[in-house]
């Protein structure tokens, strides 16, 4: 079996060697997934219910173990990485109450009866990227097997170890081994097999857009169910009226979270121009003072960046001649360092306003007025995640309504609550996870009408 290595970001050495799925491996755990499928499919909901709180259980009582490995394979810093092992636990958990309310309906109609089933699909391909391993592994597998389909779980390259112990989890709590498989390996190996597989009947994939249009398109061919989170670049935008030190103490936390390895990271702050230079005076210190280093430290606040060459990718982003008006500190190395960088002010057409920079770089823009704002904020061709800042109530409704994105937050940078929908417009995604939302699209509904 080939293998590959699994790197520590924060030091660039060998954690472990992980073996990756050939693709005859990956028809062998798909063709396992399908054998399993009718007798989960069967287990009686309560059971069900009860096999997801296990899993559950057994994910919390191992959230220090999850976090460390985490801290150790992504560069996690450990208060997120805990907090990511504990979503996993939630989102088990909240969607544990799907198998005894996920029923049909019955409607009327002249000469019998008709009723509606939610029926599970079957297999379900979860593919899942690099910068949350866990938490977006769970999103995709918790409501696909509370909905009764067997999953093949695909980590991303570089950071398999996390959901490799999930799946050794959800094992000791009772699910059986075919019913929740993970298959670490190479994207297009593995992860386009799900797409070209017939027995898989669902690909959920989080990823980049590039690699997510390639996923859609390669479905399209069985007419396959997709779900898709992909790329951001979402706006942080800051009104004159606004509470200008909260807003400018919490914008760090807003982009630089997980080193701005986050698809909902604010990498653009849109501040209206007259107000401009009282804001980023006091953004100054805050990104100054983002406390940056070994990732297992409870005091740090951001790690490394995953790879070398990721660092090299956000590092073209800040050329010589970048317009950085400030920025913070890193380690030399080794391992993969990149201080928290401000550029400003940057105009809209400029690539580090554009493109996703995945990485600790914000881009800050002035713009005039409301208008103006919500224009610059749908510029492009990502709508995912956005903060607006205002004591305008009416402002923030506006605001909220105009800008096109799926995941807002008003005086806050809160983007994920596990009961919540998530999701982009426009090329952010398709479809919605998490929340009451995510259940549907892992059944399909039958129709069937009895004669009296
Ligand atoms: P990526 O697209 O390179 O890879 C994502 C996953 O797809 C990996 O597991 C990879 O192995 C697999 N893959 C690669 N080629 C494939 C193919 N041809 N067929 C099937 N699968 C393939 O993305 P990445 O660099 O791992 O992750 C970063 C990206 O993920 C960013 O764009 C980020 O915004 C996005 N993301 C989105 C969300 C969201 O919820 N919207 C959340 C996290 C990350």
């Amino acid at each position: 079996m080939a293998s590959s290595d699994v790197i520590n970001p924060a030091t660039g050495e060998v954690v472990r060697r992980v073996g990756l799925a050939s693709l005859e491996e990956t028809d062998a755990a798909i063709a396992r997934a399908q054998a399993a499928f009718p007798a989960w499919k069967a287990v009686a909901p309560g059971d069900r219910a009860r096999l997801l709180r296990r899993f559950a259980d057994a994910v919390d009582g191992a959230v220090e173990e999850l976090a460390a490995l985490e801290v150790l394979n992504a560069g996690h810093t450990i208060g997120n990485a805990r907090w990511e092992a504990g979503n996993v636990r939630d989102v088990l958990h909240y969607y544990s109450a799907a198998p005894e309310r996920l029923f049909g309906r019955q409607i009327p109609v002249a000469g019998g009866l008709d009723v509606t089933f939610q029926e599970p699909l079957g297999v379900v391909g979860v593919i899942v990227p690099w910068n949350f391993p866990m938490p977006i592994a769970g999103w995709g597998f918790a409501p696909a097997l509370a909905a009764g389909n067997t999953v093949v779980l695909k980590p991303a390259e570089l950071t398999p170890l996390t959901a490799l112990r999930l799946a050794e989890l959800a094992r000791e709590a009772g699910i059986p081994e075919d019913v929740f498989q993970v298959l670490p390996g190479a994207g297009p190996v593995v992860g386009q097999r799900f797409v070209t597989h017939p027995a898989v009947r669902k690909v959920v994939f989080t990823g980049s857009t590039r690699v997510g249009k390639q996923v859609m398109a390669g479905c399209a061919d069985q007419v396959k169910r997709v779900t898709l989170e992909l790329g951001g670049k979402s706006a942080n935008i800051v009104f004159a009226d606004a509470d200008l030190e909260q807003a400018a103490a919490t914008a760090p936390y807003g982009v630089f979270d997980n080193a701005g390895q986050d698809c909902c990271a604010r990498s653009r702050i849109l501040v209206q121009a007259s107000v401009y230079d009282r804001f980023m005076e006091l953004l100054e210190p805050a990104v100054k003072g983002v406390v940056v280093g070994a990732p297992g430290d409870e005091a740090t606040e951001m790690g490394p960046l995953i790879s070398a060459a990721h660092l090299a990718k956000v590092s073209s982003y800040v050329p010589d001649d970048a317009p950085v008006a400030f920025r913070g500190s890193a380690p030399d190395g080794p391992g993969f360092w990149f201080p928290p960088t401000v550029l400003a002010p940057v105009r809209p057409d400029d690539p580090a306003a554009v493109d996703e920079i995945f990485g600790p770089v914000v881009a800050v823009l002035p713009f005039a007025d409301e208008d103006e704002a919500v224009r610059l904020a749908n510029a492009g061709d990502f709508g995912l995640s956005g903060s607006i800042w205002t004591r305008d109530v009416g402002r923030a409704l506006r605001v909220s309504r105009g800008v096109e994105a799926g995941n807002l937050s008003v005086n806050s940078h809160s983007s994920v609550r596990y009961w919540t929908p998530f999701g982009g417009f426009k090329q952010s995604g398709l479809g919605r996870e998490l929340g009451p939302d995510a259940l549907g699209p892992f059944t399909e509904t039958k129709n069937v009408f009895i004669a009296h």
